[in-house]
């Protein structure tokens, strides 16, 4: 095994690495720019970008040193088989804020971002070198995101059978860790692009708040807990709170990560109009919901009219009554009472009847 400072040398002599790794950091210009939510450089990076990840890319063994780029933010990682790659500063993300900001281990959605206050599309990298990726459970989506009989679905349903591993799709720090309403048993990581993941309806929690983790860690086991008919893995994917369609991201028929760098854009936190298939099992569930929506609607209805009638008073008309006298001797006004009765101001008064003041 050769030392690493041997190994600087074999690099310095060797004139193709010193072209790589030059163009490498070119490279890195543009790619810097692009993380900073300007996509113009995208083009240009599309072929190693737009690069699909196999689930399960984990940091490369056998690292011997690190050079400096233009970027302090990224180093180029050399390695034992002479071969280089990029990697991140780890501490570089938990600097920027990301870790800190609307960090909340209680709430499942603590941002408070005016949606017009998103830029229209901002610029990912999801994988690198550093990052991994590991498709959080493999199968075809049984219920995917979007509008069902009025109410959002803010993830995709993968089927399971209770007790599979559920693994983080990538690098981050757990946020939240508990049973939480309507999700059951969630985790959600947050990772270093901002980007967060929800893991819900699981069996088991392995993971607490505050942990680091990397990509394919057992988050938990998949279950049924919370507001679900069957076992089944709710997965989401959120950008400063608001949910978007986790298929831009992963194809989880094949397990893989479409893209390195995923260009987020505005238009994909509208669930929008598109007919979307629905599983029988979830629709049980999303009719459930409604169900008890409406019941609890119709008794918030009943409560309020019945409290209504409780307090409700009733004068009797006697001759020479106007609305204007009644109004005044039951400290109230004619337009109130024309409401209370449906009653016009021009309204007849027939002394006997009954009108109510209140
Ligand atoms: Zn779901």
């Amino acid at each position: 095994m050769q030392s690493c400072k041997e190994v600087r040398m074999h690099f310095r002599n060797n004139h193709a690495a010193a072209v790589a790794i030059a163009a490498a950091v070119l490279l890195l210009s543009g790619k810097v720019s692009v993380s900073a939510q300007d996509t113009s450089g995208i083009t240009r990076l599309t072929p190693a970008a737009m690069e699909p990840v196999k689930s399960g890319v984990s940091l490369p063994e056998g690292a011997l040193d690190t050079l400096d780029t233009a970027d302090p933010r990224i180093k180029v990682l050399l390695l034992s088989d002479y071969t280089w790659r990029f990697i991140k500063d780890p501490t570089y993300a938990r600097d920027e804020g990301i870790f800190t900001e609307y960090w909340d281990t209680e709430l499942a959605v603590p941002y408070r971002m005016p949606a017009d206050s998103l830029p229209s599309q901002v610029a990912l990298w999801i994988v690198d070198t550093l990052s991994g990726y590991h498709c959080p459970h493999q199968t075809e989506v049984c219920s995917k995101f979007g509008y069902r009989h009025r109410r959002r679905h803010q993830g995709c349903d993968l089927p399971l059978p209770t007790g599979t591993p559920v693994y983080s799709a990538f690098d981050g720090k757990v946020r939240l860790a508990k049973y939480y309403s309507g999700y059951g048993n969630l985790v959600i990581i947050r990772h270093e692009n901002g980007l967060e993941t929800f893991y819900a309806h699981l069996s088991k929690i392995y993971v607490k708040p505050g942990d680091w983790i990397s990509a394919g860690t057992v988050v938990g086991l998949g279950g049924s807990t919370g507001r679900s008919t069957g076992p089944h893995l709710h997965f989401e994917t959120r950008y400063k709170g608001y949910a978007f369609d986790p298929e831009w991201l992963i194809d989880f028929k094949t397990g893989t990560l479409r893209h390195r760098l995923f260009v987020l854009k505005k238009k994909y936190f509208n669930a929008g109009a598109r007919y979307v298939p629905e599983s029988d099992q979830e629709e049980i569930d999303i009719l459930e919901g409604d169900a008890k929506d409406k019941e609890e609607a119709a008794k918030l209805e009943q409560a309020k009219k019945a409290k209504a009638n409780s307090s409700a008073k009733y004068y009797t008309i006697r001759k020479g009554d106007t609305l204007g006298k009644i109004a005044a001797r039951n400290r109230t006004t004619v337009k109130k009472l024309c409401r209370l009765n449906g009653i016009s101001e021009r309204t007849v008064l027939r002394p006997g009847r009954k009108i109510r003041v209140r």
